[in-house]
């Protein structure tokens, strides 16, 4: 599949997508104003941080995880994912499936029934590999 690149990102909008690649799980807005201050960088404002988390949202680059309030960096970095996250519900790690025949076959369905702009952002729960060991072993 051919990747494609974004538009040219302003330093701010790279620095907070830089930041949540690094991260490989879902940050706050909030939490990541802090993490933005605590590297000595500038003192945003929610609106701001909001700001830069549409923006990068819009352009596929990252995804907001509904369930959390939180963003999280898309593993795909195409600017047509077709993804579902999946959240575990005891560590809040997202893990991303991309499966645009698992999507289009769900969009289609929920289209047939009028019901197409509800897809987006999907989020299942599901509890991970990790989670499931710890609980397995008490
Ligand atoms: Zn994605
Ligand atoms: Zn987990």
């Amino acid at each position: 599949m051919k990747k494609i690149s974004p538009p040219p990102l302003t330093k701010l909008r790279r620095l907070v997508l830089e930041l949540l690649v690094q991260a490989k799980e879902p940050i706050k807005a909030y939490d990541l104003l802090e993490i933005i201050q605590r590297k000595g960088g500038p003192r945003l404002t929610p609106s701001t941080i909001y700001r830069i988390l549409e923006y990068l949202e819009n352009q596929g680059l990252i995804h907001r995880v509904n369930s959390l309030a939180a963003y999280v960096a898309c593993d795909q970095g195409l600017a047509d994912c077709h993804s579902f996250l999946v959240v575990c519900p005891l560590c809040f790690k997202t893990t991303e499936i991309n499966d645009a025949k698992l999507y289009h076959s769900i969009f289609d369905r929920l289209s047939d029934l009028g019901l197409a702009e509800s897809l987006g952002g999907a989020e299942i729960r599901g509890v991970c590999p990790q989670c499931a060991t710890n609980q397995a072993t008490p």
